[in-house]
C-alpha cells in the first residue's frame, strides 16, 4: 500500500518520466514526434492566415456579381415586360408584383444564391427574398450555408415608361458559401495529417532506435557476461559503424583483460601450490628434528644413536637452508634487488666447483658425472657465486631426476664471442607441453615422478635470472625418454665494460 502511494506520486512518476527520456528510443521518437508537429504548427498557421481570407475574397466578388447580375436580370425582364405595355412599370404596386418581386425571388434562388433585397432610393423596400428552403437540396448539398459577413451592394437605373426611370439600391446579403466547412475540412485533415505523422514519427523513431539500441543491449550483454566471468564472451560483428567500433574496442579490451586475469590465476594457482608444497616441505624437517631433539631429552639414547641423530639433524637444517636460501633469492628477483658481483675471471673454475660439489650425490645415486671444459682458460666477467648457483640447480635437477645407472655431462665451449655452458643429463626428458614452462616460478613437471615432491619449482626460475642478468641466454632441449640438455649462452661483450 505504502510502496503503491509512493510509485504513483508525482515526483515518482516525474522521476519515471525523466528515466524514461534518457532512453534513445524515447528520445527519438520525441525529436521526430517534434519535427512533425513544427511542421504540423507551421502549416496550419499559414494556411489559418490565408485561407479564411481567400475564402472571404472569393464569397465577396460573387456577391458583388450577383448584386449587378440581378440589377441586369431585372432590366432584363423590364423589357420584355414593356414590349408588351410600355407603361406597365409605372406604377410602384404593378411594378413590385409583376417584375422586382418575382425577378427577385428568381435571383435569390437561382444565381445569387444568397439574400437579394431591391429600395428604392428613399429607403422604401421594392423586394426582398431569400433562396427558398425546397432549394435546399441544391444550397445544402455540399455544406453550403449563407455568410453573414458578406454584403454587396449595387445601383443600377430601371426604365419604367419612355423617358421615365427609377433608381433601383440592389443590396446581397447571407450568400451562400462552402467556407465554414472547407475551414472545418481543412483543420480536420491538418488534425488527421498531424496524428499520421506522429504515428509515423513513433513508428520511424521506434525501428531507428532498435536498430541502435539493439545492437548495444547486445554489447552490453556481452560485457554483462563478460563481467560475471565468462573471459570467452566477445562482442559480435555489427552493422553501424560506431558501434561496431566499440564492439572490437570491446573485444580488445576482453582479449587484454582476459589474458591478465588468466594470468593472474595462473600465478594465483602456482602460488597456491607452491605454498602447500613449501609447508608441506617445512614440515617434514621440522617433524624430524623435533623428534631427535625429543628422543634426546628424554636420554634414552645411546652414543652412537646419538651421533646419528646429529647427523640427519644437519641434513635436514640443510634443506630448511636451501629452501630459505631460494626463497629469499625469489623474493630479491621479485622486488628487483639481485645485486651480481661482477669479476673477470676463468669461466672454468666455477665449473670445476659446481661439479665437484655435487661428486658425492652423485656417487651415492649412481650417476656418472662428466665434464669437459677447454684446456685454456675462459676468461669473462661473472658473478661466481650466482654462477655456482645456476650450475648447482642444473647440475641438482639432472642427478635428482636421471635414474640410478645414467649419465650427466657438464661442457663449457669457448667460443669468440661468447661461453657456451651444457648440462646434459640420460634422465626421463621433459614432455613437449612442459618445455616453454619449465623456466616459469613454481613450475613442477608431471613427468619427474618421486623427486617431483622434492622440488618446488624455483630452481630454473633462478637459473634464468641469473643468466638473464649476465646478459645471456638458457634454452632447453628435450624430448621425453631422450634425457634434457640446458643451453646458457654468456656473452663475452661484458668484459671489461
Ligand atoms: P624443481 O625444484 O621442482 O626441480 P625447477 O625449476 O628446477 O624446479 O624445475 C622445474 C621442472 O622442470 C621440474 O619439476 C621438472 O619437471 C623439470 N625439469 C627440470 N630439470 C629437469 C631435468 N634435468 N630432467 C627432467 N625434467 C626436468
Amino acid at each position: 500500500m505504502h510502496s503503491a502511494r509512493t510509485e504513483g506520486s508525482p515526483p515518482g512518476r516525474l522521476a519515471r518520466w525523466a528515466a524514461m527520456t534518457q532512453r534513445l528510443n524515447v528520445r527519438l521518437v520525441l525529436v521526430l514526434a517534434s519535427v512533425a508537429l513544427v511542421a504540423l504548427l507551421v502549416s496550419s498557421i499559414a494556411l489559418s492566415q490565408i485561407l479564411p481570407s481567400y475564402l472571404d475574397d472569393i464569397a465577396q466578388r460573387r456577391a458583388d456579381a450577383a448584386a449587378l447580375g440581378t440589377a441586369l436580370f431585372i432590366d432584363n425582364r423590364a423589357d420584355s415586360l414593356r414590349s408588351t405595355n410600355p407603361s406597365i412599370l409605372r406604377t410602384p404596386e404593378l411594378r413590385n408584383t409583376l417584375l422586382l418581386q418575382p425577378a427577385t425571388d428568381d435571383a435569390a434562388n437561382q444565381f445569387v444564391q444568397g439574400t437579394v433585397a431591391i429600395y428604392y432610393d428613399d429607403g422604401a423596400l421594392a423586394a426582398r427574398a431569400t433562396p427558398s428552403t425546397n432549394n435546399d437540396k441544391v444550397w445544402r448539398a455540399d455544406g453550403l450555408e449563407p455568410d453573414s459577413r458578406i454584403t454587396a451592394r449595387g445601383r443600377a437605373e430601371l426604365t419604367t415608361a419612355p423617358g421615365e426611370s427609377v433608381w433601383l439600391n440592389y443590396v446581397v446579403t447571407d450568400v451562400y458559401t462552402n467556407r465554414a466547412t472547407t475551414l472545418q475540412r481543412v483543420n480536420g485533415t491538418l488534425i488527421g495529417a498531424g496524428l499520421a505523422a506522429l504515428a509515423v514519427a513513433v513508428l520511424v523513431g521506434t525501428l531507428a532506435a532498435s536498430r541502435l539500441t539493439g545492437p548495444l543491449a547486445r554489447l552490453r550483454r556481452a560485457s554483462s557476461r563478460f563481467a560475471q566471468g565468462d573471459l570467452d564472451e566477445r562482442a559480435p560483428a555489427f552493422a553501424i559503424m560506431e558501434v561496431d567500433e566499440l564492439g572490437q574496442q570491446f573485444n580488445v579490451m576482453a582479449d587484454r583483460l582476459s589474458d591478465s586475469v588468466r594470468m593472474l590465476e595462473a600465478d594465483r594457482d602456482r602460488l597456491r601450490e607452491f605454498v602447500a608444497d613449501v609447508s608441506h616441505e617445512l614440515r617434514t624437517p621440522i617433524a624430524a628434528l623435533r623428534t631427535f631433539t625429543e628422543l634426546q631429552r628424554d636420554g634414552q639414547v645411546d652414543e652412537e644413536q646419538r651421533r646419528e641423530f646429529l647427523d640427519r639433524s644437519t641434513e635436514q637444517i640443510n634443506r630448511l637452508e636451501w629452501m630459505s636460501t631460494n626463497l629469499l633469492d625469489l623474493s630479491r628477483i621479485d622486488s628487483g634487488i639481485f645485486p651480481l658481483d661482477m669479476r673477470s675471471g676463468d669461466l672454468r673454475d666455477p665449473v670445476r666447483a659446481a661439479v665437484e660439489a655435487q661428486a658425492e650425490i652423485a656417487e651415492q645415486r649412481g650417476i656418472a658425472v662428466v665434464s669437459s671444459v677447454p684446456t685454456s682458460p675462459v676468461m669473462l666477467r661473472f658473478d661466481r657465486e650466482r654462477i655456482l648457483q645456476l650450475l648447482g640447480n642444473l647440475i641438482g635437477n639432472a642427478l635428482k631426476f636421471t635414474p640410478r645407472g645414467g649419465e650427466v655431462v657438464v661442457e663449457l665451449v669457448d667460443a669468440h664471442e661468447a661461453a657456451t655452458l651444457v648440462v646434459r643429463d640420460s634422465g626421463p626428458g621433459i614432455p613437449e607441453a612442459e618445455l616453454s614452462r619449465v623456466f616459469d616460478r613454481f613450475f613442477r613437471g608431471t613427468n619427474v615422478g618421486e623427486a617431483r615432491a622434492s622440488g618446488s619449482g624455483l630452481g630454473l626460475a633462478i637459473a634464468r635470472s641469473i643468466v638473464e642478468m649476465h646478459g645471456g641466454t638458457i634454452e632447453v632441449a628435450s624430448a621425453v625418454g631422450t634425457g634434457s640438455t640446458f643451453t646458457i649462452t654468456l656473452p663475452r661483450e661484458r668484459e671489461g665494460s
